[in-house]
């Protein structure tokens, strides 16, 4: 097992497991599949549950070295992983999406926060936004997603509830001058 030095560390990389939402996984199946895919044990130094449970990985707990991960190719030595439960659903297992709970999103929130203070310059980007990457994980901007969080007060969620509802009036509205309009051209049809 390699360790490099904390200083190295110029990224905190947000992945998914990209498993289906539907399904329960954990830390030690991420590892078994790992270990099927060759590396030594599970890639990532975090995974955190749909319940917000946060299991370790790859080894952060000792002072001021962190053991080399295999998460993300090029900048494993300089990078801590942080990997979410899900990503993929059962009917499009192939599309990377969004699909964090608020669980989640508290804990992965938590935790960068928590590893910002032992990395002072490490940036929070995605998996996707790594150089030389090509891959959807972890199914959104994740830059954007801690800018945002950033900005807001620490417990805040990047897409407010509140901000959903005009946008579904408007939706609505809009079926129900689609549906007037095919009802006037059904009408005129038939006289
Ligand atoms: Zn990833």
């Amino acid at each position: 097992m390699t360790y490099q030095p904390d200083s190295n560390v110029r990224w905190i990389v947000q992945h998914y497991s990209a498993t289906p939402i539907e399904r329960d996984f954990t830390a030690a199946d991420i590892d078994a599949m790992h270990r099927q895919r060759g590396f030594r044990k599970i890639g990532y130094h975090y995974f955190i549950r749909k319940n917000g449970e946060v299991e370790t990985g790859r080894d952060l707990s000792q002072p001021g070295r962190f053991e080399t991960g295999a998460h993300s190719q090029g900048e494993n030595g300089a990078s801590v992983g942080i990997c979410l439960e899900g990503g993929a659903t059962r009917a499009a297992p192939y599309v990377g999406v969004d699909n964090r709970t608020p669980a989640q999103i508290k804990a992965q929130v938590a935790l960068i926060r928590e590893l910002l203070v032992r990395f002072p310059n490490a940036k929070v980007e995605g998996h996707r936004d790594m150089p030389g990457s090509a891959t959807q994980c972890p199914g959104y901007d994740a830059a954007a997603w801690w800018a945002s969080v950033a900005r807001n007060a620490p417990t805040a969620r990047p897409a407010p509830v509140v901000a959903q509802k005009p946008d579904q009036s408007e939706r609505q509205s809009w079926l129900v001058r689609i549906l007037e309009l095919l009802t006037s051209l059904i009408k005129g049809k038939r006289t």
